[in-house]
């Protein structure tokens, strides 16, 4: 992977040799994020987008709070998924007016924090406007809210859908206008809409293709709403390369696209802040798993490198966090990384289930006990979308650098 620079054959993580690296971190297996490729990937972002669209963390891609104090300095706003996240956000200075709070089970409790927070509460059922109503009252604060949506199409080609058809998230469109009635009842203080049809996207044409669809459907259902749209949360969903023959997303036409909507949004919408929310394209590149090789093991002629950690800290990688077929991210021997020659092996972790597996017979330089290896593009949903008590090993450590 190119985004991390080499010396005398160690891997540079912010600068630092890997080696080195973990011996400051005291331990392995550890997470390292490095703080300049992440403030690089949001200066390029930048330098694409049109100034009038506002740009969002989706924190649960990585919600370390080192990396959200970081980012919260960088982006527009954090979007939160729990009351957990929200804690989080507001401790790293975000301001409560560019926090917004999505999810489909919000419990009473957490739209209570989350109106006296003053943040935007993305509203995803018939059930919060009620709830939303009561604590208003309760604590003399307007709930600030806008109506995520179940649009009535899919954004084509995502590792994971969460828009379109029947689904457990948003507000189905034609429920829309109903729900909207409701709102402005209940005196909830509407600002706009929510969309997000779907996530690890590589294709520029079908993000823009669902970034024009949920324009349209936010114009049409404008016209219902109780106030004027003062936000319109068009989602993200910009994937990031895993895996080989995957091209990088072209954001060029993107920002295009953008432009465009701001342009037509400046006319008929015209109180809206257009936003994109990203998660795992913001971080996921910038942040590797380092694990050591504690055996090394020949079964009937396969080699099997045995690490420190597996799965119970990076499921994503070993194939168990919504991946149908099994693939392996990219992997190298982090201390011999000018190593010219190649032996094919495995590498597991250390739990006792055959689903343990980081690599399965890949082309990797000789390597030994001691030896450190590294998983690329680990920098979301790794550390906090792993099962760290199953078969009760130590906990990964997460750094930024
Ligand atoms: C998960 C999620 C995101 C972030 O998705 P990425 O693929 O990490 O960019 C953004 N918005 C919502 C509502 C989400 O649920």
């Amino acid at each position: 992977m190119t985004q991390f620079a080499v010396a005398d054959g160690q891997l540079l993580i912010g600068n630092l040799p890997l080696e080195r690296l973990a011996a400051r971190v005291g331990q392995t297996p550890f997470y390292a994020y490095d703080r300049g490729l992440i403030a690089s990937r949001v200066a390029e972002l930048r330098a694409v987008l049109p100034p009038a669209v506002k740009l969002h963390y989706a924190m649960k891609a990585n919600p370390m709070s080192a990396v959200v104090d970081l980012l919260a300095g960088l982006v527009d706003g954090i979007d939160v998924a729990s009351a957990g996240e929200l804690k989080i956000a507001l401790d790293a200075g975000a301001d409560p007016h560019d926090i917004s709070f999505a999810g489909p089970g919000k419990r009473a409790g957490e739209l209570r924090q989350a109106v006296a927070a003053g943040v935007l509460v993305n509203l995803e059922s018939f059930r919060e406007v009620g709830l939303l109503a009561a604590i208003s009252a309760e604590l003399g604060v307007a709930a600030r809210v806008a109506v995520r949506l179940n649009p009535d199409f899919e954004l084509k080609g995502s590792g994971m859908k969460m828009g379109g058809g029947a689904k457990p998230f948003g507000v189905d469109a034609e429920e829309a206008p109903r729900l909207l009635a409701e709102i402005g009842a209940a005196g909830l203080r509407f600002e706009g809409f929510h969309l997000f049809a779907g996530s690890q996207n590589l294709r520029a044409e079908a993000l823009c293709e669902a970034q024009r669809q949920s324009w349209a459907l936010a114009r049409r259902l404008a016209d219902c709403a109780p106030a004027p749209v003062r936000v319109l949360n068009l989602g993200g969903g910009f994937g990031i390369p895993y895996f080989p023959g995957e091209q990088r997303l072209d954001l060029a036409p993107i920002g295009a696209n953008l432009a465009e909507l701001a342009a037509r949004a400046a006319a008929e919408m015209p109180e809206a802040q257009l936003v994109i929310e990203l998660g795992r394209y913001l971080v996921g590149e910038a942040g590797v798993y380092v694990s050591r090789i504690i055996d090394r093991k020949v079964s009937r002629g396969q080699v099997f490198l045995v690490v420190d950690g597996g799965l119970n800290h990076h499921l994503s990688a070993s194939g168990n966090f919504g991946q149908v077929l099994r693939k392996n991210y990219p992997v190298a021997i982090g201390n011999r990384m000018e190593a010219s020659e190649r032996e094919t092996v495995s590498v597991v972790g250390p739990l006792c289930t055959p689903l343990d597996v980081l690599a399965e017979r890949m082309a990797l330089p000789p390597a030994a006990p001691g030896d450190l290896v590294v998983i690329f593009q680990s920098g979301a949903y790794g550390a906090s979308a792993s099962p760290q008590g199953f078969l009760g090993h130590p906990a990964v450590i997460e750094t930024l650098v």
